[in-house]
């Protein structure tokens, strides 16, 4: 039987990542809803020139009575929501598109699934959200679950935090089918260029500092971004309804250590050729810390363990030697993008 999937954000870095293995089982379907804002890309995607299972509407999450058309004309069985504007940096430069994007467009991404409701009522709305909605953790407190309380801290998590109450809420009061995902930090290929791994990638190869806020003690919990793909593919064939389930790498790792696996992958697959320095290493310049930078996020994911049977299977170590390669062969896909649309200057998640 045919699986209908409409993906919004589809042609971002997590979305593209998904579309492309949602589609390889070809009883799935797949329409793709993305407006390619800065951060969409449709070379990102180029299987959907050769994969008869997807499709794509450049629509965006403000244009609620088409969101609402194309949902009842394509009668997908799952939403999976990920469009949203998604970098920290940004929303402390330019709050406002955050809120319209990240709350507003979710809003009426539930308006059309609450029309929808109309004429199927056993579809199901995945909201994929961060674990920064959780705020920080301090470094005796123990990881964030299902039961964590909302206390975030950017103009970016609190917009997510917003669309999570939205998702609840609409699920309460008129009944549509919903599960919600919070993910901690994903890596991998067709990451954008402004978060922390591919930033740190790309400035290194263009002889540029490494900036790195603060002392680089910040901790992340990082995840491979196929590893996410088959989370969300997991929940959406057996997750529960009105459940919420965290989803982690098992890899707490400060910032500055991240940078400093980078440049020792970097010097062994391209030794420096720089006049400034011998090892990429020296290329690091702690920089004045971002203002509410949380310190740390950890994600206990013992529910979706238990329940659905998933867990990371990506060597830390070994996924990010394969994304930094990936970014030394796929050259075209980023220099487009600096050449385009994005300067290395700001500073990655
Ligand atoms: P991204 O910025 O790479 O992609 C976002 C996509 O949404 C782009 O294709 C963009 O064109 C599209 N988009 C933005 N505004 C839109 C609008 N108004 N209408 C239609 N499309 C629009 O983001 P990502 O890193 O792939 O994240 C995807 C989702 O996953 C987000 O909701 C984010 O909050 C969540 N998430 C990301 C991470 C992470 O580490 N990247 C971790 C946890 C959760």
């Amino acid at each position: 039987m045919i699986r209908k999937y409409l993906i919004t954000g589809g042609l971002g870095f997590i979305g593209s990542n998904l579309s492309r293995y949602l589609s390889k089982n070809e009883s799935n379907e797949i329409l793709i809803v993305d407006s390619l804002t800065y951060s969409g890309n449709l070379n990102s995607l180029p299987e959907i020139n050769s994969r008869k299972n997807i499709s794509f509407s450049r629509t965006s999450l403000s244009e609620r009575n088409k969101l609402s058309k194309i949902i009842a004309n394509y009668r997908p069985d799952v939403i999976m929501h990920l469009a949203a504007e998604s970098h920290v940096d940004k929303s402390i430069d330019s709050p406002r598109i955050f809120i319209d994007t990240n709350i507003i467009g979710t809003f009426n991404m539930l308006e059309s699934a609450r029309d929808y409701l109309k004429i199927n009522s056993n579809f199901l709305f995945m909201h994929i959200s961060t674990d920064e909605v959780f705020g920080d953790l301090d470094n005796k407190q123990s990881k964030f679950d299902e039961n964590s309380n909302y206390d975030p801290s950017s103009p970016y998590s609190a917009s997510k935090a917003s669309s999570d109450h939205l998702v609840r809420a609409w699920g309460r009061t008129y009944g549509i089918n919903f599960i919600i995902s919070n993910c901690s930090n994903n890596y991998g290929p067709f990451q954008f260029p402004e978060k922390l791994i591919p930033h740190m990638i790309l400035s290194a190869l263009s002889d540029k500092d490494l900036p790195i806020y603060g002392d680089g003690s910040q901790i992340r919990d990082w995840l491979h971004v196929e590893d996410h793909c088959k989370a969300l593919e997991i929940i959406s064939l057996k997750g529960k309804i009105g459940r919420t389930y965290l989803i982690g790498g098992d890899n707490e790792i400060a910032n500055k250590d991240i940078v400093l696996n980078i440049c020792e992958i970097l010097q062994n697959l391209l030794p420096i050729s720089s006049k400034k320095t011998d090892h990429y290493k020296q290329l690091i310049k702690f920089v004045k810390d971002r203002p509410g930078h949380d310190k740390k996020y950890a994600i206990d994911f013992k529910l979706i363990s238990k329940e659905l049977g998933w867990k990371p299977k990506v060597e830390f170590h070994e996924g990010l030697a394969r994304t930094v390669s990936w970014y030394l062969e796929n050259k075209g896909w980023w220099e487009e993008i600096l050449n385009k649309k994005y300067k290395l200057e700001r500073i990655g998640k």
